[in-house]
Parts: C-alpha cells; structure tokens; sequence
C-alpha cells in the first residue's frame, strides 16, 4: 500500500503557513511538517507492507495544479494530509483531486477542533479529530472505521463521531527524519514539536485543559541530535506549552541538552518558571523564550481563564533581561480592551521592556471553551473569512495595535514585531488596509518577510 504524507500547498499569495495542531498561522520560513513527520514515524515503525512518503508541496512551491499531475503519475492509494482552518477554502482542493482520481484521503485538522465543521464540507474516507499518529497506527493494523477511536465520518449522509483516542504523544519514538529526503537542509524553520497540550486551562487555547504529554527526553535528543545533522544548523525551535511543566523531565533535558552545544529557542508558563528554571535554560543553550501573557489587565485575563500572576511575570522578564535571556512575550488584542487597558500595556511594555512583542489578534478557535461559551469581553468574530474586511472590532483592534507601536517603538526594542497571524493570507485589499493602517516599522517588516520566505 502507498501512503502519501502530504504537505499541501501555499495559500494563493505563496506565504506557507504552518498547519500544526496549535495553528501558528503564516510564517517567513518554511517548517518541518510535524505532525506529517510524526504519523510518517509511525506507520514506518509498523514494519508491514506500506511504502510511505512525504511530498512537500510548500518546500517544493509547487501549486495544486501541479500538485494534481504529480499525483496522476505517483497513484497513492492513501493520502494524509493537514488542513488548516483559515485557508480551508483553498487547502479543500484536495478532496475535489482526490474524489476525480479516486485516492482515499484522510485529513487532520489544524486545529483539530475543526474536525466537526470540516466534515460537513469534504468527503474524505475520515477525518482525525485526536491522537493522529495512534489512529492512523490503528486504521492501518485493521480497525474497522465503525471501531476506530478520535475520528469524524459520514455514513449514509449521517455524521458520526467517534469516541476519542487513547493518549499516544509522549509514546512517540524518535523521529524518521529520512522521510524528508535530502531537503531536510531546506527548511527555513527547525520546528520541533516536543509536547501536546497543556495543564492550565486558558479557554482561547487549543492546548488548555487537556492532559499534557511530552516525548521522553532521550527521543528528544536523539531528534535534535538528527536535525542538527541534517540541517547543518544548530538553532533549533523547541515547541511545547511549557518547557518546564515536567519538572524531572526538565532537569534531566537540560543536563542532557547541554552536551549538544545547540542554541534553542522555545515556551515557558510564567505558572511553573522560576528564576532557576530561567538561569538553566540560559545555561543549557537557550537562546530565547516566549511567554504568552496575553494582557497586562486582571479582568481580561480572568475572562481568559489565563490564571498568570503578574508580579511574577514582571519579575521573571526583568531576570531574564539581567541574564542576558531574550524574552518574547505575547499580547492579545480584540478582547474589548479599553483605552485605559491600552496605556496600561504601554507603561508596562516600558518598564519590562521584553526583547519582542508578538502582538496577535485574537479570534476563537473551535475546539477551544471560548468557542463554545459566551464569555465577556470576548467578540467571537471569525475572521478567517472576506467578512472580516467589515469587521469593526477587527479595525479596533488595528488601532489599538498602531496606536501601541508608535508608542512603544520608542524604546527602540531590538526586534518589535507583529505577529499578525493571518492578515496576509487575507484578500489583498485587506492586507493593503492593514498595511495602510500599520504604516510603520512593523509593516515594512512583514513586507521584508514576504519577500525573504523560502
Ligand atoms: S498556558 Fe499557554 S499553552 Fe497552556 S493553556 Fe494557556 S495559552 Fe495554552
């Protein structure tokens, strides 16, 4: 049996985006597809008869109407793929190809809350609403789809959903970097997805609330070991909830990472950091972190369920500073922030003065508690769709993100950055709105992006 792994390709205005289960959105450079990777892990360890392979669309620029020839002469007779939400609509196509060629495809949604919405669209054999890699190790060792486990299908024009998967993340073995051929050099990104969910409950997040699961530390190193080697890079992305949830895990991570001589980068909960975790980290090769604070004011934040202390969070950032860690922290905005909230964020961002500031705009994604409650201060405006041009709390919240730049671009920050997660695989008149608006430093950053991606 052939099975294709399936890296789909670009949105129309050629951004890859990254079509993992926590749905970072567009980025510069091209990433590993993990979860792509992972499921590909799997099936090769099955040690049965499948011929398995990944083509990567986005690495390769390769566009759906190539795409198609490409699959007329290969003939899989299974594909697996990721679907992002926001691009949907384009990354879609897929199911027409598949339907007109007759290969069975089974997607994972990115994140894989869309599964109940998707399903209603597309016809696929299933779709993966849980624990993709022990599904599909499942599907292919013979369980019929009436008995398989965290997946959404049609019968009959019905749809059903079945019960969700057994945990499998942290069983994971060590990566099968030969899947991505020679062009393991190529990617612009050394992404590497080290855990699975999270144990606090913000209820924006696709992570929240859902048992945390890390790979065990030595396929970690065996994986960042191998993407050393095939990179020829030692800066690496370790992405996770938090790289400190486990605190055993951690010790024995950093005792070990050390002796790679890799920098890296990756997440930290301010709820289970501490001044110690910090100077290890620096010590252990870290050359950057990123901290979700999401809002500086008590009330948005209770209306987030982020339950962040922010005196500790001050000071945490303030240590990093003097230890020559660069910290990243994150601030969400479309909450109903209010012109006092907004100077509050100045004053703050000045005093803490983080190396970067990704500034995102929040939107509510399925799957999340935000989705399905309504909850205060929260618009629940989804804006993956044209509709969004006419979205007043959307233009609010550009003018809360401009009117914050221009104040804190003042201190000239070494890297301010917005991290304006969708905008530019909008239509382009919204992206030229956004510019427009933006006018500043920023903007001119992203134009620089959208001509140095790979
Ligand atoms: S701490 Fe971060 S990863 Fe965890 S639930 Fe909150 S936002 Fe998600």
């Amino acid at each position: 049996m052939k099975v294709l792994l399936l890296n789909l390709p670009r949105y129309r205005d050629k951004l890859p985006v990254v079509r993992e289960e926590c749905c970072y959105g567009a980025t510069h450079a091209v990433p590993f597809p993990n979860t792509l990777l992972h499921v590909g892990t799997v099936i090769t360890s099955l040690h049965n008869n499948f011929k398995v392979y990944l083509y990567d669309s986005v690495l390769l620029n390769v566009d759906f109407h190539n795409l198609r020839s490409y699959l007329i002469i290969e003939k899989p007779d299974l594909i697996i793929t990721t679907l992002l939400f926001y691009t949907f609509s384009y990354e879609s196509e897929i199911d027409k190809i598949c339907d007109e060629l007759n290969i069975k495809y089974i997607p994972i949604p990115s994140p894989f809350g869309y599964a109940n919405s998707f399903i209603k669209k597309i016809n696929p054999l299933f779709i993966i609403y849980d624990e993709p890699e022990k599904t599909i190790i499942d599907y292919l060792t013979g369980t019929s789809i009436n008995l398989l486990k965290g997946i959404i299908y049609k019968q009959n024009n019905n749809i059903l959903k079945n019960q969700i998967q057994n945990p499998y993340f942290d069983k994971l073995p060590p990566t099968n970097w030969s899947l991505l051929g020679n062009y393991g050099s190529k990617y612009g990104w050394k992404l590497y997805q080290i855990s699975r969910n999270c144990p606090f409950n913000c209820n924006f997040c696709v992570w929240g609330g859902k048992k945390f699961r890390i790979k065990p530390v030595e396929v970690v190193i065996r994986d960042i070991n191998r993407i050393k080697e095939i990179s020829g890079d030692n800066k690496i992305s370790l992405l996770t909830s938090s790289i400190s949830a486990d605190k055993n895990w951690f010790y024995e991570f950093i005792w070990k990472v050390k002796k790679l001589n890799v920098k890296f980068y990756t997440d930290i909960s301010v709820n289970d950091a501490n001044k110690e975790i910090l100077y290890l980290l620096k010590k252990a090769g870290c050359i950057g972190i990123l901290i979700g604070i999401e809002s500086f004011n008590e009330e948005i934040l209770k209306s987030l369920n982020k339950k962040i202390d922010l005196n500790k969070t001050e000071e945490l950032i303030k240590y990093s500073r003097r230890i020559g860690l660069p910290v990243t922290i994150t601030l969400m905005f479309n909450l109903g922030e209010k012109e006092e909230t907004l100077n509050d964020y100045i004053t703050k961002t000045k005093i803490l003065a983080p190396t970067n500031i990704s500034c995102v705009i929040y939107k509510a994604l399925e799957g999340t508690k935000a989705f399905n409650n309504s909850l205060p201060y929260i618009y629940f405006k989804f804006w993956g769709s044209d509709a969004v041009a006419t979205n007043n709390y959307l233009k609010e919240a550009l003018e809360y993100i401009k009117k914050f730049n221009n104040e804190i671009k003042i201190l000239k920050l070494k890297n301010l950055f917005l991290s304006l997660k969708n905008f530019y695989l909008l239509k382009t008149n919204l992206a030229k709105l956004v510019l427009k608006i933006l006018n500043l430093n920023a903007a001119k950053k992203i134009k620089h992006y959208l001509s140095f991606y790979r």
